[in-house]
């Protein structure tokens, strides 16, 4: 890990900063090494603090080549062609207001993570904008940006360390009181209580193997200390047997109360609460409404809830789910 942390020092030189970083971008971690053209900018501005708004305005996007990020690292970005790869996304627009929930489907491939990953700035857009809370990510402080957006992705990580300190990095001065409270509205309180270590139990493959769902709750306390305004779901639940899904989507429902969300789908259920749906194709928004209001359309909403969505014949339609993509 000391590898990993390298080129975080540069933006930071309290240690916490750099762990709540990691903890809050789980991607940014992931990619770090790449993208040494994410930084803050002198003049930064702090997103408010409890801001929920979140704006794409005409973005596209392309994911930068190899060749490319190799020169990136030489500060010889102007010099690259632009036109290197394809664009990944093309003239994504839509708001969510605040509180409001906004579900992203559409076919594997289409483009739904890579538009999650803009909004904590995984990567930055190639045209157009992403705002949140009405400030141009790009021109957010990044302690505000990973103070206001919190993110669960499939597999979330946790540190060989205690419970208590992978807990901590979302909030430093959290009491065990506190950290109780989180773990069971994550409803994984009960399991770590009869670890005989409790908070204590060191995590990882020299220590306690939690099981993937047992993960996905963890980072969901982590989540609820940190309380963020704004939450992005990438398909918090999938790879989860149907036992241990049950316990995630109640943790989550717990984790969106209140904030603002947008969320990748792979659950009818999650789907229909929506406030609105984006059906993403080819990397462009195709379609946009309720689920009702997309259904009697008859456009590509439609067909993926007849035929993914739902299974021909069975009793329980609403309880099918998409396969993840
Ligand atoms: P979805 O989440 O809807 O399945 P993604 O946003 O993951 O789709 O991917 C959209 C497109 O971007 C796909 O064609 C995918 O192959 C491509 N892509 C995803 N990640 C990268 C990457 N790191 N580098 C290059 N291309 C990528
Ligand atoms: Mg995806």
């Amino acid at each position: 890990l000391t590898r990993l942390y390298g080129p975080l020092t540069a933006l930071s030189n309290v240690r916490v900063d750099v762990m709540s970083a990691l903890v809050s971008f789980e991607r940014v971690f992931e990619v770090l090494d790449l993208k040494p053209g994410i930084s803050e900018k002198p003049d930064a501005r702090a997103i408010p603090r409890g801001a929920g708004r979140v704006e794409f305005r005409d973005v596209s996007f392309r994911y930068p080549s190899a060749a490319e990020v190799s020169l990136a690292s030489l500060e010889d970005v102007a010099a690259l062609d632009r036109t290197a790869s394809e664009p990944v996304l093309r003239g994504v627009s839509f708001t969510v207001e605040p509180g409001q929930m906004v579900a992203l489907v559409g076919p594997s491939g289409a483009g739904k993570s890579t538009i999650a990953m803009l909004v904590p700035r995984v990567y930055d857009v190639t045209d157009g904008s992403v705002l949140v809370g009405d400030v141009d990510v790009r021109g957010a402080t990044l302690e505000s940006l990973r103070d206001t957006i919190g993110v669960v992705t499939q597999d979330s990580h946790l540190f060989h360390e205690t419970i208590a300190e992978n807990l901590r990095y979302a909030r430093p001065d959290a009491t065990d009181e506190e950290l109780w409270t989180a773990l069971e509205r994550a409803q994984v309180g009960h399991l770590i209580r009869d670890l005989p270590d409790g908070l204590d139990t060191v995590v990882g493959e020299r220590g306690y193997r939690f099981s993937g769902g047992e993960k996905q709750r963890i980072a969901i306390a982590r989540l609820l200390l940190k309380a963020p305004s704004v939450v992005i779901l990438d398909e918090a639940t999938a790879h989860l047997d149907s036992e241990s899904e049950a316990a995630v989507q109640q943790a989550l429902a717990a984790a969106l109360t209140g904030r603002t969300a947008l969320v990748i789908a792979h659950r009818l259920s999650t789907v229909r609460d929506a406030d609105q749906i984006l059906v993403v194709d080819g990397g462009r928004i195709v379609e946009r409404g309720t689920h009702d209001e997309l259904v009697a359309a008859g456009g590509l909403y439609a067909e993926l809830y007849r035929t993914q969505f739902a299974v021909a014949g069975s009793p329980r339609p609403f309880a099918e789910e998409l396969p993840p993509g």
